[in-house]
C-alpha cells in the first residue's frame, strides 16, 4: 500500500467510510497518516473505588454486586448496576441506550471498567464506561490513546483501527531527511515519528515524534520558499551596480558616521546589486535605527550607475517627509520628486512624463507609483518602506515596470525573527540591530488619567527647554466613540490649559494631504510645540527635536502600534519620555502595557504582542479550518524553526530531490506552499497594520 493510494485500500474502510473520510479531507492513505490526533488520552492504571472523585476518568477492577437493571426514561434506556472492589466501597454504574449489555453482564463477575465519574443525587456514578478484558486493558494501560478530530459517523475507534492498518501496511513511509541533518538536530527516524505521533507508548515518544515532524514541516516549508525565490526572483539582472566614488565622498561628508549595522546593511545591498542577480532583500531595523540613510545611499549609487530609483511608502505624510529629507541631503546632486494620490491630475501628468523621459532620478511616492500608466526610463531599484502594508502582489507589479529592478524592503515593524523566516523566506534578510550611538533609551511611564495634570506640567518643562511634544489620541470621528479623546477638541482644550505661548496644532487622517503636509512641516521647523495627532504620525515620521509623547487611551492600541508611536521620539541626543495613559485601567490592559514600560526593544515587544494575542489569532486558522501548519506552532516551536532554517540554508529542494528515491513527503509538503505564503502575508498585513488613519 502506498500513501497515494485511496483510503479504500485500507482494510475495513468501505464506501460509507470513504464518504465520511472525505468530509474531513482524507482521500488517500497519506492524508490519513497526516490526520494527527488533536489530543491524547492517557490510560492510567486501575484505581481503588474509595479514592475516586467526581469528574475523573478512571479505570476500576471490581465485582458486579447487583443484577443489571433496565429503566426507561422517555425514549432513553438506562442500564444500572453496582460495583465494588477490595477497598469495600460501592460505585453505581450506568449505560445509556445499550440494552444488549443486560444479557452480557453477569452479577458476581469481576470486570475492568473505564469511564468518567459524575455525581448524581449525592452519589458517585460511573457513566457509560468501556468494558475491558484483563488482556485488553493491560495492552493499553500506561499508553497514550490518540483522540482524533472526528466527523459524524466516524468514531475514534474506527480511525484508530484504520490508522493501525495504514501504518503497518504502507510501504513508503521512508526516511528522506539526510542523515547529517538528523544527527545534527537529534531527530528520530521518520517512520518511528509517524508511528509515535499516533500511538506513542509514553510522553517522551510523543515529544520526540512531534519534534521530528515539526522540523520536517518547517524545513520543507522554508525550502519551498527558497525554491520559489530562486525560480521567481533570482534571475539575471540587467542592472549591475558598482560603487561610485561620489557616493563615498557624500557618505564621508555626512554629519554622522554610519553605525556598524548600517554599514553592514549598505555593504550587503551593494554586494547583491553587483552580483549579477536581481536583489530581493528585507532590511529590518527597529524604529530609529536609521534605515532611511541606507536606502538613500543605495539609491544614490543606482542613479550614479545610470538608472532610476523608486521609494514607495504607505502614507502621503511620509512621502513628503522623505522627499524633503532626500532633497535636503542630496541638494542638486540628483533630481528627486514625488508622486502621490493627493497631487492634481496635471501635476501627476507632468511627473509621469518626466519619469518616462528619465528626467527624474529618484521618485518617492505612495501606491500611486503602482498605477499602470507609470512608466520609467530605466528603473534599477525599488525600495519599499514598511512594505508589510503593501501586498505581495503589489511588490510584483514593480517587476513589470522596469526591467526587473532590485527590490529592497525596509520594515520597522519588528516582526520576530522566527516569523520573518516564514514570511520573508523568499527574501534575504538584513537586520539593523543597533541604534546610533548618541541615543538615550526612552524613559517610559504607564499611568492613569489622574496623572494628566502632572503630564501637562512635565510637557511645559520640556517645551521651555526648547523641545517638542506629541499627544496621541485614538480617533478623530466624534460620532464613533464619545469617550475617546477627539483630536480637534483635545487641541482646543489643551490651548486653554497651556500657557498661550505654547503653540498647539492638531493633525488627523481626515485632513487634506496638503494641510497635513503643512502641519508636519511646521512641526519639523519647530513652529509648533505640541502636535496633537492620531496615528497618522505612526509610521516613519522623523522630528528628532520631539522628545515627549503622551498617548491617551493607550489601552486602545496594540503593542506594535504603540511601539511604532513611541519610535517617533528618542530620535535625537536628548532624553525622551513616553507617557502611556490608560483611560480605563484594567488589570489585563495594565499587564499588557507593562511590556512597553519594561522594554524599548521592538523585537521583544512584538514577540510579547504576538504571545498575548495568541498565534491562534494569526496562524491558527486563516479561513475556517485552513491551517497554515499542521503541527508546527511558530511560538512554541521557535527553536525548531531556527534549526530548520539553519539547515535549509545549506540545502535546496533540488538537492533533496536529487538525493532521495522517495519523494512522497517532499512533494506533499511542497504542495500549496506558495499560496499558503501569500495568504499568510495578507493575513499579517491586516494583523500588523490594523491602524485607523
Ligand atoms: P528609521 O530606521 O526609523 O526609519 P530614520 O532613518 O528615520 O530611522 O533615522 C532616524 C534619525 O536618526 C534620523 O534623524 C537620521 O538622520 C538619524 N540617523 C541615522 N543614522 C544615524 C547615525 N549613524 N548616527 C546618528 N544619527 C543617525
Ligand atoms: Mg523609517
Amino acid at each position: 500500500m502506498l500513501q497515494e493510494d485511496g483510503i479504500m485500500s485500507v482494510k475495513g474502510v468501505g464506501e460509507k467510510a470513504v464518504e465520511k473520510y472525505q468530509k474531513i479531507d482524507i482521500e488517500t492513505v497519506g492524508d490519513l497518516l497526516e490526520h494527527y490526533p488533536r489530543d491524547y488520552d492517557e490510560v492510567r492504571p486501575i484505581r481503588e473505588i474509595r479514592t475516586i472523585k467526581e469528574g475523573e476518568l478512571v479505570a476500576i477492577e471490581a465485582n458486579m454486586v447487583s443484577r443489571p437493571q433496565m429503566k426507561l426514561k422517555g425514549s432513553l434506556k438506562i442500564l444500572t448496576t453496582v460495583m465494588t472492589d477490595h477497598s469495600g466501597k460501592m460505585l453505581d454504574v450506568t449505560w445509556f441506550n445499550m440494552p444488549f449489555l443486560k444479557n452480557q453482564l453477569h452479577m458476581g463477575t469481576v470486570y475492568i471498567l473505564r469511564g468518567r465519574v459524575a455525581k448524581k443525587r449525592d452519589r458517585l456514578v460511573m457513566e457509560q464506561p468501556k468494558i475491558y478484558t484483563k488482556q485488553e486493558f493491560y495492552n493499553i494501560v500506561g499508553k497514550l490513546r490518540p483522540i482524533y478530530p472526528l466527523t459524524k459517523g466516524l468514531t475514534n475507534n474506527a480511525i484508530i483501527k484504520s490508522m493501525e492498518i495504514a501504518l503497518k501496511e504502507s510501504e513508503d513511509i521512508l526516511e528522506y531527511l539526510p542523515k547529517d541533518i538528523r544527527t545534527r538536530n537529534n531527530l528520530i527516524g521518520y517512520k518511528k515519528a509517524v508511528k509515535d505521533i499516533h500511538f506513542p507508548k509514553q510522553k517522551e515518544d510523543l515529544r520526540e515524534a512531534r519534534r521530528r515532524l515539526v522540523f520536517d514541516e518547517l524545513f520543507l516549508y522554508i525550502l519551498a520558499l527558497k525554491h520559489i525565490k530562486q525560480s521567481a526572483i533570482q534571475k539575471k539582472s540587467t542592472h549591475l551596480i558598482k560603487r561610485d566614488p561620489e557616493v563615498e565622498e557624500f557618505k564621508n561628508a555626512l554629519p554622522f558616521d554610519l553605525t556598524n549595522a548600517q554599514d553592514k546593511a549598505y555593504d550587503e545591498i551593494m554586494k547583491d546589486m553587483a552580483s549579477g542577480n536581481v536583489m530581493s532583500r528585507l532590511v529590518q531595523g527597529d524604529v530609529g535605527s536609521g534605515k532611511t540613510i541606507v536606502a538613500l545611499l543605495c539609491l544614490y549609487e543606482v542613479v550614479k550607475n545610470g538608472y532610476q530609483g523608486a521609494l514607495m511608502v504607505p502614507t502621503e505624510v511620509l512621502a513628503s517627509q522623505h522627499v524633503k529629507t532626500f532633497q535636503g541631503m542630496l541638494g542638486d546632486r540628483l533630481v528627486v520628486d514625488q508622486l502621490t494620490g493627493a497631487m492634481t491630475a496635471k501635476e501627476k501628468k507632468t511627473v509621469k512624463e518626466r519619469l518616462k523621459a528619465g528626467e527624474i532620478d529618484i521618485i518617492i511616492g505612495t501606491h500611486a507609483l503602482l498605477q499602470e500608466d507609470v512608466e520609467f526610463s530605466d528603473l534599477g531599484m525599488v525600495v519599499t518602506d514598511e512594505q508589510h502594508r503593501f501586498g505581495v502582489r503589489q511588490r510584483e507589479t514593480f517587476f513589470k515596470k522596469g526591467e526587473e529592478p532590485h527590490v529592497l524592503a525596509m520594515s520597522a515593524t519588528p516582526i520576530p525573527r522566527t516569523l520573518a523566516l516564514i514570511l520573508y523566506g523568499d527574501m534575504d534578510l538584513t537586520v539593523i540591530d543597533e541604534k546610533p550611538a548618541n541615543r538615550l533609551p526612552v524613559k517610559n511611564a504607564l499611568v492613569g488619567t489622574n496623572y494628566r495634570e502632572n503630564a501637562y506640567v512635565f510637557m511645559q518643562k520640556r517645551i521651555n527647554d526648547g523641545e517638542q511634544c506629541y499627544v496621541i489620541c485614538p480617533m478623530v470621528d466624534e460620532s464613533e466613540d464619545s469617550d475617546l479623546e477627539n483630536v480637534t477638541i483635545y487641541a482646543e482644550e489643551l490651548r486653554t490649559i497651556m500657557p498661550p505661548a505654547i503653540r498647539i496644532e492638531a493633525l488627523h487622517g481626515r485632513m487634506k494631504p496638503k494641510q497635513k503636509d503643512e502641519i508636519m512641516e511646521k512641526f519639523a521647523a519647530h513652529e509648533i510645540d505640541i502636535l496633537v495627532s492620531t496615528t497618522v504620525i505612526e509610521v516613519g515620521i522623523d522630528v528628532p527635536n520631539a522628545t515627549t509623547m503622551l498617548i491617551e487611551n493607550a489601552e486602545r492600541f496594540g503593542l506594535a502600534t504603540l511601539h511604532q508611536l513611541r519610535g517617533r521620539i528618542g530620535r535625537g541626543s536628548a532624553q525622551s519620555y513616553c507617557i502611556f495613559m490608560m483611560g480605563v485601567t484594567t488589570q489585563e490592559s495594565k499587564e499588557r502595557l507593562q511590556v512597553l514600560e519594561r522594554s524599548n526593544d521592538g523585537f521583544y515587544v512584538a514577540s510579547e504582542d504576538l504571545k498575548n494575542r495568541g498565534q491562534g489569532d494569526l496562524f491558527g486558522t486563516l479561513q475556517s479550518g485552513e491551517k497554515v501548519f499542521t503541527l508546527a506552532d511558530i511560538y512554541e516551536d521557535a527553536s525548531i524553526l531556527e534549526a530548520a532554517a539553519e539547515e535549509a540554508k545549506k540545502y535546496s529542494l533540488e538537492k533533496l530531490f536529487s538525493e532521495q528515491k522517495d519523494l512522497t513527503n517532499v512533494k506533499r509538503s511542497f504542495q500549496g506552499v506558495e499560496n499558503q505564503n501569500i495568504r499568510l502575508m495578507k493575513k499579517i498585513s491586516q494583523y500588523m497594520g490594523d491602524v485607523t488613519l
